[in-house]
């Protein structure tokens, strides 16, 4: 058992330790202004005037497959796989006919692809017992299919359905932060901020500018802030940095 005198040892070298740390800051995150969020959005929009999603599909079904198998893994990676997938099957029946051996053998080179096989045909069942072999446009029942979260039910409301949801990915999420639009510590909270911040009339396509812009634009490691468009509006302390100069490149 401790001893008094051992407790309070361990207490004063705690206090030492964190007195020898570096001070954090406290900052919170600002807000980007409504108008600033407007001009933000705006500029995407007029630079991307007909944003797609990247993955291939040809109904909601082959769209809800792609984006069950597009969790942790690229767009690319997906269509790659999909592209064999969907010739051998492309409805729920025959997803359920072609199992989930059948299944993993096309999708083996993307993340989690054990699990995604099990959740493609659990859903594909489902979709059959349930609705009639159709993709149900209401998210709860959206929600209710194996591997289906709320991310993945806004993507289909949006894309396959025409609602304006907004699903928050790692993309949307950074930005949401890093530019003051929409912060939030969770994907939710950045989800409502952005509901609230983006004007409606924009909403409808507002999450493929977010997703585009912060794949090719704004990245994480570093957000290529020189070549940006909503430089303007954006609230990120560091966007005015010049772009690195590459190996070879003389300076002055
Ligand atoms: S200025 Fe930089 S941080 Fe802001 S949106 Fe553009 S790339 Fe992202």
């Amino acid at each position: 058992m401790a001893t008094r005198a051992g407790k309070q040892a361990s207490k004063s070298a705690k206090a030492a330790d964190a007195a020898a740390r570096p001070a954090r800051k406290r900052t919170r995150k600002a807000s980007m202004s409504a108008a600033a969020a407007r001009t933000f959005i705006e500029t995407l929009a007029k630079a991307n005037p007909a944003p797609e999603t990247e993955l291939d599909y040809a109904d909601p079904y082959t769209l809800l497959v792609a984006v069950v198998l597009s969790a942790q893994a690229t767009d690319v990676s997906v269509n790659r796989a999909t592209r064999t997938l969907y010739q051998e099957a492309s409805t729920p029946a025959a997803m359920v006919a072609l199992g989930v051996d059948g299944v993993a053998r096309h999708i083996r080179s993307i993340g989690l692809w054990q699990g995604k096989a099990r959740n493609v045909v659990a859903l594909s069942e489902q979709l059959i017992a349930q609705h009639n072999g159709e993709v149900p446009r209401d998210r709860s029942a959206l929600e209710a299919l194996p591997g289906v979260g709320r991310k993945t039910a806004n993507v289909v409301l949006n894309v396959a359905f025409g609602e304006s949801t907004m699903a928050v990915d790692t993309h949307i999420f950074r930005i949401g932060n890093r530019t003051g639009l929409a912060p939030g510590k969770t994907p939710r909270a950045v989800e409502d901020g952005l509901m609230q911040r983006i004007p409606a009339d924009y909403l409808r396509e507002a999450h493929h500018w977010l997703i585009l812009h912060g794949r090719y634009v704004c990245k994480a490691r570093l957000p290529e802030c020189w070549r940006c468009v909503a430089r303007a509006p954006c609230g990120y302390p560091d966007k005015g940095l010049p772009a690195p100069i590459k190996s070879g490149q003389a300076s002055d």
